[in-house]
């Protein structure tokens, strides 16, 4: 079977993305726009993954939990997982690794916890947009160790990319790279080229999805056997990016 694939969408957690853009909205754009399979990757942080869980299920789509961490080189890769609790450990392990610096949401904006309701749980008082102090080499190998789809964030951008930051692909556990654009032989390293909306506001949701190959039956997949099949896919290059679009 074939599905339309996006893993890289923010909520109202992340600070810059829209206070519009919950969960539970994400999920409904995602499925009215033709979404199978979603992930939501806020910025270190995986605390609207309950609320994401919950509203993929009321809408019949397959829901995949990640994080977008900031590596402290401010490189940004893409960490997912099948479930939330896995999720939900690796954000509390990258709290640890978080500075908590001074935080003025009226400049940053808010970063809002949420259940699938709407209905606001927590305001996050610390900046998750920061830099970790991990390395991106270490995330990158925690995350693999944690049984995380680990592939670095919008390779070929000017900023927050291996790119922008290091100047090249380092090897890594990668299951694939995340472009904007068919990436360079550098910035790819063999590896899978996939694209991803990186939305952040309800009109970015589905600009920039992939079309994947996975097999029959794959829709009804969820958790651990899902990511399993996505990674096979990945991993194979069973995949049709959507270049082009807004950055
Ligand atoms: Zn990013
Ligand atoms: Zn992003």
């Amino acid at each position: 079977m074939r599905a339309l694939a996006d893993l890289h969408n923010h909520s109202c957690l992340s600070p810059c993305a829209s206070l519009e853009e919950s969960p539970s909205l994400l999920a409904r754009l995602a499925r009215e726009r033709g979404l199978g399979f979603v992930a939501l990757t806020d910025h270190n942080s995986a605390l609207n993954c309950p609320a994401f869980d919950e509203a993929c299920r009321r809408e019949g789509l397959a829901p995949l939990f990640g994080i977008e961490a900031c590596s402290v080189e401010e490189v940004h890769v893409l960490c997912i997982f099948g479930r939330v609790e896995p999720a939900l450990d690796f954000g509390l392990r990258l709290r640890s690794a978080l500075i908590p610096l001074p935080y003025d949401p009226e400049k940053l904006g808010d970063q809002v916890v949420v259940d699938a309701d709407e209905e606001v749980l927590e305001l996050v008082d610390f900046y998750l947009g920061a830099a970790l102090i991990l390395g991106f080499d270490e995330i990158c190998a925690e995350a693999a160790e944690r049984g995380a789809l680990v592939i670095p964030a919008h390779v070929d951008r000017p900023m927050f990319s291996v790119s922008s930051q290091l100047g090249f692909l380092p090897p890594g556990p990668y299951d694939a790279v995340e472009s904007m654009r068919e990436p360079a032989p550098e910035l790819r390293g063999g590896h899978t080229a996939i694209s991803g909306s990186d939305a952040h506001y309800p009109e970015h949701v589905a600009r920039r999805p992939f079309a994947v190959e996975l097999p029959d039956g794959a829709s009804e997949l969820r958790g651990d056997s899902l990511l399993e099949a996505l990674r096979a896919s990945l991993r194979a290059g069973l995949v049709r990016p959507s270049w082009g679009g807004q950055a």
